[in-house]
């Protein structure tokens, strides 16, 4: 398992507006690392650091003590894994949706992913099973269902870096704690980085930050940020 760190990072998608302000956060080996703050701190912007779809004016971003900059693309792009708010699936069957970009990977793979991430009893029951065509043609999955297919996705992948970005935030609250579950036992053991909207929703972390206009406004465990109020 690899660590994450942001070591000074500057960041604005405008020259005249910068976004990250010296930013500096390490996530451990294995450990779950949950970014809040309010809607335009700059969360998601650290996600899309992660993956070069811009790179930072100043500073570093390490993976295993790699810099990202360093790093081909392909095998940068192939080492993360995202959960994402909105799970949007390719016109095509669900096992094509679950092993998208693992490609090869055997239908027993692909179960044994549906049910770690606990729709493989609900695709089993299908008449066509992981053959189903979903998406805009086929069978419309629920927001939760689609959130399962990308859980289960990222469990085939089984990526060194883990991220979800509001993967529970278009949810309503039942599907919302169910998802929740399983996101916590996907983070067991695995370098995770969560970003979330409200701090009820990452209890588990090993450690939050609070992200408030690019800077590191507070960090600490759950129990530590409510005793500070
Ligand atoms: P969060 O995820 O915390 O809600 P974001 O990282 O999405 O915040 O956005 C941080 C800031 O960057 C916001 O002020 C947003 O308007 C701005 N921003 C986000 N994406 C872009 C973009 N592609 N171009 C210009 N500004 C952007
Ligand atoms: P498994 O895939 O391990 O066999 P199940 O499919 O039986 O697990 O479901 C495990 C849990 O996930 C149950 O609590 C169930 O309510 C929930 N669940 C099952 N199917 C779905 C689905 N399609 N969408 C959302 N949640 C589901």
């Amino acid at each position: 398992q690899p660590s994450v760190e942001f070591r000074d990072v500057d960041f604005g998608y405008d020259p005249d507006r910068q976004i990250l302000h010296k930013l500096s956060f390490r996530v451990e080996p294995g450990q779950t690392l949950a970014l809040v703050g309010p809607s335009g701190a700059g969360k998601s912007t650290i996600a899309r650091l992660l993956f070069r779809f811009y790179d930072p004016q100043g500073g570093q971003i390490l993976i295993g003590g790699q810099d990202i900059a360093k790093v081909r693309q392909a095998s940068l792009r192939a080492s993360l894994g995202i959960v994402p708010q909105d799970t949007v699936l390719f016109n095509d069957t669900i096992g094509y949706n679950i092993g998208y970009g693992r490609e090869g990977a055997s239908q027993e793979e692909i179960a044994r992913a549906a049910h770690g991430a606990a729709i493989g009893t609900f695709i089993e029951s299908l008449p066509r099973g992981y053959d189903t065509e979903v998406g805009e043609r086929g069978l419309k999955l629920s927001g939760g269902e689609k959130q399962r297919v990308a859980i289960a996705r990222t469990l085939l992948k089984n990526p060194p870096l883990t991220i979800f970005d509001e993967a529970t935030s278009a949810l309503d609250s039942a599907t919302e704690a169910e998802i929740l579950d399983t996101l916590r036992s996907l983070a067991e053991g695995r370098t995770t980085l969560i970003i979330a909207h409200r701090l009820s929703t990452v209890t588990h972390a090993d450690s939050i930050l609070v992200l408030d206009k690019g800077q590191v406004a507070e960090q600490g465990s759950h129990r530590d940020l409510l005793q500070r109020g």
